[in-house]
């Protein structure tokens, strides 16, 4: 699949569920009303239709939410796309979580043929973490992170730098990290979804000013290492490991965007950042063959846009898109 600007589409993200145990207060509401089950995809649609993708050339699937590890029977789902890396159709089988089900379930995920993962963790302090969750506990997420460990899972920690929430503990989860033998990846805050209260300039924190400040305390060599998503990466000299930076907002990475998304309800997108959609429930349920939803994929692609329009400023500050990460997934 190439998109209009020469782009070759080999990742596919899937949201499987809107739903999560946490409520972050950057990603949703203390109050969400989430999708009637009727809404979602079953798992055996999402099996289907990330099959289709896989047919016209992805080779990366992540699995994101919303909590994808709160959906019920999920490792049915990811022991079903486990198949596509036996037969080398599919190169990555990931998922993105909060951390909270992985004790419970690292050793099947490795099992099902998943080899790295993705937790988001934004404080190693039990009560701030347990503020900016609203409702998680850490040592949950930290056993999570060894059961990963011993099953012989990578590990990427994802940490959304706050102003003024995480901002002087950005340094020591560099030690952490590389203490852990976890690569980490920093995220600028992005303007999605209404969250309530608070506004997005109060938690917006630049990543230049960040990466400026970590360079006081950290060698920070600049490295070619690219995952096929937007993080830029340094290798930290005293610890040895990735750190990654992804600034949507300061820096346009556009022009190399691989991916898509499609939410938990089969609604593609084709840019995180843009309002344009495909409906693929619609062919999925019209028949139970998928030539339909292919060539519903292939018509979407043709209109990938060629970049997002993001901007927290004075004059913008409201979320520049109403849906939340939550919904397309991180
Ligand atoms: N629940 C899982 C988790 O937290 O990893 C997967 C879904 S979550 C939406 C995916 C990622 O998006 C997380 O790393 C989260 O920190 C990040 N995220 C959520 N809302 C965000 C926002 N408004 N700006 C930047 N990152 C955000
Ligand atoms: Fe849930 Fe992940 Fe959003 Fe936090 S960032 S509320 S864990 S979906």
């Amino acid at each position: 699949m190439i998109d209009p600007f020469g782009r070759t589409i080999t990742y596919l993200r899937v949201s499987v569920t809107d739903r999560c145990d946490f409520r972050c207060v950057y990603c949703m509401a203390e109050e969400m009303s989430f999708l009637p089950k009727a809404e979602l995809l079953t798992l055996e649609e999402l099996d289907r239709v990330c099959s289709a993708f896989i047919r016209l050339g992805v080779r990366k699937l992540r699995l994101t939410g919303g909590e994808p590890l709160v959906r019920r029977n999920i490792m049915s789902l990811f022991r079903r796309l486990g198949r596509h890396l036996e037969t080398a159709a599919l190169d990555e089988l990931t998922l993105t979580t909060n951390g909270s089900q992985l004790a419970r379930y690292a050793d099947e995920l490795r099992d099902c043929g998943v080899r790295r993962v993705n937790v988001s963790l934004d404080t190693l302090d039990p009560q701030k973490f347990t503020e900016i969750t609203r409702r998680g506990r850490i040592e949950q997420v930290l056993e999570g992170l060894a059961a990963a460990k011993r099953a012989g899972l990578q590990v990427k920690i994802n940490a959304v730098a706050l102003r003024g929430i995480n901002e002087d503990e950005l340094s020591d989860l560099v030690a952490w990290a590389g203490g852990e033998g976890f690569d980490l990846v920093f995220i600028e805050v992005m303007p999605m979804g209404d969250i309530g209260g608070e506004t997005r300039l109060d938690q917006y924190l630049p990543l230049s000013l960040v990466r400026a400040r970590l360079q006081q305390r950290w060698t920070l060599d600049d490295s070619d290492y690219r995952t096929g998503g937007p993080a830029r990466y340094v290798t930290v000299r005293e610890t040895g490991r990735r750190l990654g930076f992804i600034t949507p907002l300061t820096h346009n990475f556009c022009e190399s965007c691989n991916r898509v998304r499609l939410t938990c309800t089969g609604t593609l997108y084709m840019c995180l950042g843009q309002e344009d959609a495909a409906d693929l429930r619609a062919p999925l349920r019209q028949s139970e063959g998928d030539e339909a939803v292919e060539q519903a994929i292939r018509e979407a692609i043709s209109r990938k846009p060629k970049g997002h329009d993001f901007v927290i400023d004075r004059r913008h500050n409201r979320p520049a898109l109403a849906r939340h990460m939550s919904v397309t997934g991180g």
